[in-house]
C-alpha cells in the first residue's frame, strides 16, 4: 500500500472527474489519502471529502500565498471544522513562500505564527509549506516550541533536513525526486531517517516522471516512493511500512482521528 500524505483534491483541476481520481487510486493500492484545503473557499469540499472515503483525510488552513486571507471570520470557520469534522487530523499547509511572495513577508510570518498557535489549541500536527525561507521558518518553529507536523513537499538541503528533524518534524518527498535527481535531494533522500520520511504528490501539482507536466494524482504518489527506496538502496516493502507506521504516527494518532473512526 502507498500513501499521499498531501494532495489537493478540492481544487478546481479535478472538478469534472473528482470521483473517479479517488476511486483509481482507492481501488488500486492508495491506502491513505490526506487532502489539504489551503484557503477559505476550499474548507466544505474537503469536509465533505473526507466523510464520503473511509481512508481519506483532510488537513485545512491558510497557504502562505493567501495570508492576507487570514481574518477573524476565517478564524472562526476554520475551527468550526475542526470542532464539528473529526476527520481533519491536521492543520495546514501553512508556512512562508519567499520566492513567490504572493502576500507580504511581514504578514506572511505573522499569519504563520497565528496558525502554529491556533494548530496547538487543538492539538494538530501542522503541514508546513516553506520555499526559500528556511531560516525564517526554523526560528518561527522554534520560537513557538512546535515539535508535531511535517516540512511537506522539502526542497532544502541535508543540513537543514538535520535541523527539522531534530525539532520533531518528520520529511515529505515529492514527486520532484524523480526529475533529474539533483545531488542535494538525492541527499536529503538518503538522511532522512526511515520513522520520519512521508511520501506525497502535491496533486494536481508536481507530477512525477514518466507524467511530468501532466495533472498528477494521487495515483502517481508510487513512482515517488520507487524511487525513493532506490536513492536508499533498500526494498520498497520496507519503504511503504515504513511510511504507512508514520503516517499513523503523525495524523492519525491525535484524537480527532481516533474519533473520526469511530463514527
Ligand atoms: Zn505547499
Ligand atoms: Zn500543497
Amino acid at each position: 500500500m502507498f500513501i499521499d500524505s498531501h494532495c489537493h483534491l478540492e481544487m478546481e483541476s479535478f472538478k469534472k472527474d473528482r470521483d473517479e481520481v479517488i476511486k483509481r487510486a482507492l481501488n488500486d493500492n492508495i491506502l491513505y489519502i490526506l487532502t489539504v484545503g489551503t484557503e477559505e473557499k476550499y474548507f466544505k469540499t474537503v469536509s465533505e471529502l473526507t466523510k464520503q472515503y473511509k481512508n481519506l483525510y483532510g488537513a485545512i488552513g491558510i497557504h502562505p500565498h493567501n495570508s492576507t486571507q487570514l481574518n477573524e471570520h476565517t478564524e472562526k470557520k476554520i475551527k468550526e471544522f475542526l470542532n464539528i469534522n473529526k476527520k481533519i487530523v491536521a492543520y495546514g499547509e501553512i508556512g512562508l513562500d519567499f520566492f513567490k511572495n504572493y502576500s507580504p513577508q511581514n504578514i506572511q510570518r505573522e499569519v504563520f505564527i497565528r496558525q502554529v498557535l491556533l494548530a496547538k489549541d487543538f492539538e494538530l500536527p501542522i503541514i508546513i509549506h516553506s520555499r526559500d525561507a528556511k531560516e525564517d521558518t526554523l526560528k518561527i518553529l522554534k520560537d513557538t516550541k512546535a515539535t508535531k507536523g511535517v516540512i511537506h513537499c522539502y526542497s532544502y538541503n541535508k543540513e537543514y533536513a538535520k535541523k527539522f528533524l531534530d525539532l520533531g518534524f518528520y520529511i515529505s518527498i515529492s514527486g520532484t525526486i524523480t526529475y533529474g535527481k539533483k545531488q542535494d535531494a538525492v541527499d536529503v533522500v538518503r538522511y532522512i531517517p526511515m520513522d520520519r520520511l512521508l511520501s506525497e504528490t502535491d496533486a494536481p501539482f508536481l507530477a512525477p516522471v514518466p507524467f511530468r507536466g501532466k495533472r498528477n494524482e494521487p495515483l502517481y504518489v508510487k513512482y515517488t516512493v520507487e524511487t525513493i527506496a532506490q536513492l536508499k538502496g533498500i526494498n520498497i516493502e520496507e519503504v511503504k511500512i515504513a511510511i504507512f507506521e508514520n503516517f499513523k504516527n503523525l495524523f492519525l494518532n491525535s484524537s480527532n482521528a481516533n474519533e473520526g473512526n469511530n463514527q
